[in-house]
């Protein structure tokens, strides 16, 4: 398969989780489309393809033959939220003939609706519901039956008997129900929608010695970018002239402001104040660490392991079971009105929206806040998560160890030992490797020519320098294990050993210190009842160990990566669900194996936010218990919602079979629950501004301006 990539198209006409799933089957049965999402929310179809083998005209070709429409561009004014107009005058015609149909069955006043020919009603009530009986249609030439199928039933079954007025109720509410749908769906995403209004769209550019204003999508990668007091950075990139401080809340979702200079990273979204900037392009656009948190989020919500599971599994278990009742209450009582009072109150759409309303409204609030969950079966996980495993270095320490002492042995100088490691450790993206560089710059060492360079996951690193084969790294890469024993260092102090030619010539000594945050974070996860929390690492025995202790948990040291994931799936197969915490670095198969791997400062590396099911972009151990909290209310409210809507359900189905429940009130109890939905899912929105930061930290402004 050639390069592919990705395209958004637009789809209208979807109106629940069924067309979304539809829509996604017909495009992936395409050759050359490697991934669909579907989108209900957002109303389009994010397709991953081969451009050599098939063009976007094609996908839309598809996705029309489905009976959907794919305009070229999104409609400007598709839905209710759109025509304000004729939803109101919609709204008020029903409630209108709601009470007068009401009135009528309660006795009130006479009938009113009788004096309107059938024929008449009949049509208003059939042009009425034609958006939604065209797809009911659609789905049954499809041999599927949607809620609306059920409610069309009703429908057809209220005009057989004579009652166009309870028709058009019926017709009036089902409409309804779609608004409030797309309203929840809508305001749940409002949270993403602000993540995405943060994205800048222009960049200034130095092209020819002169300067240029272009859209962002238009840099290229190594071309300079001008940045002026105030303005949001367009790209990721180095500074390459100028200071500025830099607020970076659209990355990290904290206020908290960076001085940045020449050398350091900047980060597309942020914002520069106090300065001006000329910044050198590393990645732009949707290659940037903002561009992938903006594709991440919306992918989370795409999860077809939520939408399309549980709009599935509505569809095919819960539908038929209604169609029977309502069947059984036809032949039982042969009153076909009763019959559309069991499909009118039970088809709400509230199964399917009950669960990824919840996610939809905890991802995109978290998101804001700069923790990247990527999909609703992450804060499912997290809900019951009992183990949580802990990666040491960079992760429970700062990641800024220092060379606190150098030994050399075997007749080589310290200044030699150091130089040579500092080399080797040129291309490591390692802390400790940061470590030993630093120490030798500090010293004046020069560097020496490096070939044949090579990471020791879990142990350290190897290269040719000046001609000799060195390699630095824990006791496993000391060829004469009584050397490494012998010598010996402060407790909780990292030994880095030296050896050049199979000979051990030094060690170095790297200290890191211990976290705050870690301990009282670490704290706050036992206090929410996770009894089992394990630092795992690939140091020695003695920094293990004055870690751990510093923390209070237990450790298994000496781990090779492999050894890590061999962990992992070892409480895995004991049944527990398993939370690994690590820096995403070096680490990133065991957090891939976890139930839920979770990356702290994930802001800048890419493998860390790939490989991480949670992503924090920040450096902040506060997020973790703040992350499990955002879960377990989550799933609170799912459940909430859930039950509610079984209840609620059980009840109106019971009460429409036996005939206590006339269909124009079925019809209006059933977008009851949406509503209820739509509520309590809201709570989640408003969540994280205070539980995502510790108290003190929480002040105002750490929501991301918008300029
Ligand atoms: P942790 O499990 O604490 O994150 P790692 O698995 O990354 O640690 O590394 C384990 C051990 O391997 C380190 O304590 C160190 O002794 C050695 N090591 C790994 N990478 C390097 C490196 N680049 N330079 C020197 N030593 C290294
Ligand atoms: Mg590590």
């Amino acid at each position: 398969m050639g390069r592919t990539h990705t395209i958004e198209i637009p789809v209208s006409g979807m109106d629940c989780g069924e067309c979304a799933a539809h829509v996604r089957r017909a495009v992936e049965e395409l050759p050359g489309v490697e991934s669909v999402r579907v989108l209900l929310g957002a109303g389009k179809a994010v397709v991953r393809l081969d451009p050599a083998r098939v063009s976007p005209a094609a996908v839309r070709r598809a996705i029309e033959a489905a009976g959907y429409s794919a305009p070229t561009r999104p409609p400007a004014a598709e839905g209710a939220l759109h025509r304000p107009f004729l939803t109101a005058l919609g709204v008020v015609f029903g409630i209108v003939l709601f009470a007068v149909a009401a009135g009528e069955w309660l006795g009130l006043f006479d009938r009113f609706t009788a004096r309107v020919p059938w024929p008449v009603g009949a049509a208003i009530a059939l042009g009425a519901g034609y958006p939604v009986f065209r797809n009911v249609v659609r789905a049954a030439l499809r041999r599927r039956i949607t809620a609306h199928t059920l409610m069309t039933l009703g429908v057809v079954a209220a005009l057989a008997v004579g009652e166009w007025a309870t028709a058009l109720v019926l017709v009036f509410f089902i409409r309804l129900g779609d608004y409030v749908e797309r309203f929840t769906t809508d305001r749940a995403r409002s949270a993403i929608r602000d993540l995405t209004a943060m994205a800048p769209q222009m960049a200034r550019l130095e092209r020819d010695g002169r300067e240029v204003e272009i859209p962002v999508e238009g840099v290229r990668v190594g071309e300079i970018v001008v940045v002026r007091p105030g303005e949001r950075i367009p790209v990721d990139g180095e500074v390459v002239a100028g200071t500025a401080t830099v607020d970076q809340a659209a990355i990290t979702g904290e206020a908290m402001p960076a001085e940045v200079g020449p050398g350091s990273k900047v980060f597309a979204a942020t914002i520069a104040t106090l300065g001006s900037l000329r910044i050198r392009a590393t990645h732009v656009g949707s290659d940037s660490t903002f561009g992938r948190v903006i594709r991440l989020v919306e992918e989370a919500e795409a999860h077809k392991a939520e939408v399309h599971r549980t709009a599935d599994r509505f569809a095919a278990y819960y539908l038929p079971v209604v169609a029977a009742i309502g069947g059984l209450t036809l032949l039982v009582r042969r009153d076909p009105l009763a019959m559309a009072a069991v499909f009118a109150v039970a088809c709400s759409c509230s199964f399917a929206l009950a669960t990824p309303i919840a996610m939809l409204a905890s991802i995109g609030a978290a998101a804001r806040r700069g923790v990247l969950v990527k999909g609703g079966r992450y804060l499912e996980a997290l809900a019951r998560a009992d183990v949580v495993l802990v990666d040491k270095t960079g992760t429970l320490t700062t990641g800024r160890p220092r060379i606190t002492e150098v030994l050399a042995m075997n007749g080589a100088s310290p200044d030699d030992v150091l130089a040579l490691a500092a080399s080797a450790e040129r291309d490591s993206e390692h802390p400790l490797a940061r470590a030993v560089r630093h120490a030798a710059q500090h010293r004046g060492l020069a560097s020496l020519p490096v070939e044949a360079f090579e990471a020791l996951p879990g142990a350290g690193v190897r290269a040719r320098v000046d001609g000799h084969l060195v390699a630095v790294g824990s006791e496993r890469i000391v060829p004469e294990p009584d050397a490494a024993a012998r010598t010996q260092l402060r407790d909780g102090q990292t030994p880095l050993y030296v050896v050049r030619d199979g000979k051990l010539i030094g060690v170095l000594a790297a200290s890191d210190s211990v976290r705050d945050d870690a301990v009282g974070a670490i704290r706050a996860l036992q206090a929410t009842g996770i009894r089992t929390i394990e630092l795992l690492t690939g140091d020695n025995e003695a920094s293990a160990a004055t870690v751990a202790d510093a923390v209070g948990i237990p450790y298994r040291a000496n781990l090779l990566p492999a050894d890590k994931l061999a962990v992992v799936g070892e409480y895995q197969a004991a049944g527990h669900t398993v939370v690994m915490v690590g820096d995403g670095v070096n680490d990133a198969p065991a957090l891939a194996r976890a139930d839920v791997g979770i990356a702290l400062g994930a802001a800048g590396h890419d493998v860390a936010i790939e490989a991480a099911h949670v992503a924090l972009l920040r450096d902040d151990w506060h997020l973790v218990p703040a992350l499990f909290e955002i879960a377990r209310r989550t799933m609170g409210v799912v459940r909430l919602n859930i039950g509610f809507t079984t209840l609620y359900n059980l009840v109106g189905i019971s009460l429409a079979a036996l005939g206590y429940l006339p269909p124009i009130f079925a019809a209006a109890a059933q977008s009851l629950p949406d509503i209820g939905i739509l509520a309590n899912s809201s709570r989640l929105l408003r969540q994280g501004r205070s539980a995502a930061h510790p108290a003190g930290r929480a002040a105002g402004g750490t929501r991301p301006r918008s300029t």
